[in-house]
């Protein structure tokens, strides 16, 4: 059994997005999927992982990881990480497919069928148009575009109070907010005043007046703080009852991380940015994060990412699995926080799974009340739908063993 074929695909709507499809010569793909800067990671799979790859054996997935891990770009989520991830995903599903499994099965059988989730309040068109975390690339809707109810970044910004109301009606119980970024920005981290910090604290004042404590709330920080302005707002959210903080500096200042662990009872959820074992084990070993966050697209892949989940286990910690990302990425999570013991919660966006993931694949993991299940389909359970291969804004490459006349 050979890899005879790898397929890139990108979509000028969606240019963050590159989907990775690898064939087994027998009529079987898999697919792979990883986020930001789609043309970078579509040249390394080309220019450097193609070439190691044609004619190997699908099944090698540890191995064939290891290949892709060079000598260099591999301690961060550059563009050979993310490449890497979205193969290793890819040679993942393939698995499933080759032995009728889906892959919870292969990560060692389902330890609950559903798992809870909490909302990501972003918009429809959130970090769609460039590779960049900021306020201009939020994608917030004009009075004429406004077109469906989903709106939930504009809504956790002026209407908190009734975007809570509107999770509690579909079952969903935890929601995750970034109030503070705009005030990020105006100092680059490095001050916010008192009438700032009031103002950005009007959603959870809103939140708490409308539905009390049956909604847990996740403050999002995007890593755009300085320790010390981290810390004067984590004190100002002690009143809230937060249940978690995201990524309140970045993950590679994982003393500074360890400081802010031991100033609150809060737990720190970091990682969706961390590549590879060594550097999770850092955030372990110096108590630097409280909730083990994964994706598998960035991380090195679902190979990777299942090592991180026995990591948090051995470190009693609970894992929840990033989305925001994709289609795939949120299905690769889900087998992930099915399967691993130590999985808490998985992230979900209703504004992207209600829109534009079903329309770019088919058999994504069902949401009923508050809860998420993969389906009991071979491999990941999605595909990407046929009308996608014709999109006249796709860019689709191919690589194929080159057979000697
Ligand atoms: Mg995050």
């Amino acid at each position: 059994m050979k890899i005879s074929r790898i397929d890139t695909v990108r979509l000028a709507e969606f240019p963050n997005l590159l989907y990775v499809l690898i064939h087994d010569g027998d009529g079987r793909v898999g697919l792979g999927e990883t986020f930001y800067g789609a043309a970078a990671v579509e040249a390394w799979v080309h220019e450097t992982a193609a070439p190691l790859l044609l004619g190997q054996d699908p099944r090698r997935i540890d191995a064939l990881n290891h290949v892709l891990t060079g000598y260099v770009g591999y301690s961060g989520s550059g563009a050979e990480t993310r490449g890497r991830s979205a193969v290793d995903i890819a040679l993942w599903d393939l698995l499933g497919q080759l032995t009728g499994q889906p892959i919870y099965t292969l990560l060692g059988g389902q330890t609950r069928e559903r798992v809870r989730i909490y909302n990501t309040c972003a918009g429809y068109r959130y970090v769609r148009q460039r590779p960049v975390q900021s306020v201009a690339n939020w994608g917030m809707p004009t009075a004429a575009d406004r077109t469906g109810p989903y709106e939930d970044l504009d809504g956790f910004l002026y209407r908190a109070d009734e975007l809570a109301a509107s999770l509690l009606d579909e079952g969903v119980t935890a929601m995750k907010i970034w109030p503070f970024d705009l005030y990020a920005e105006a100092t680059g981290g490095r001050h916010i005043g008192p009438d700032d910090l009031h103002r950005a604290m009007e959603p959870l004042r809103r939140i708490r007046a409308a539905v009390g404590s049956r909604m847990e709330v996740m403050i999002e920080f995007h890593a755009l703080w300085d320790r010390r302005t981290a810390r004067q707002i984590m004190a100002a959210l002690a009143e809230f009852d937060i249940s978690w903080y995201e990524d309140p500096l970045r993950a590679d200042d994982v003393e500074g991380l360890a400081q802010l662990a031991r100033a609150t009872t809060v737990p720190l959820a970091v990682g969706e940015t961390v590549t590879g074992l060594a550097a999770y084990r850092r955030l372990c070993e110096q108590g630097a994060a409280g909730v083990i966050v994964v994706d598998a697209g960035w991380v090195g892949g679902l190979t990777e990412a299942r090592k991180v989940a026995a990591l948090a286990e051995a470190y009693g910690l609970p894992l929840a699995p990033h989305d925001c990302t994709g289609p795939v990425g949120l299905t690769v999570g889900v087998h992930l926080s099915t399967s691993q013991r130590t999985a808490a919660v998985q992230e979900t966006v209703r504004a992207h799974y209600t829109t534009w993931y079903p329309q770019l694949v088919s058999g994504l993991p069902a949401i009923h009340q508050g809860t998420i299940a993969a389906s009991d389909a071979p491999g990941l359970g999605v595909a990407l739908r046929p009308e996608v291969f014709e999109r006249p804004d796709a860019t689709i490459r191919s690589a194929v063993i080159e057979t000697s006349a």
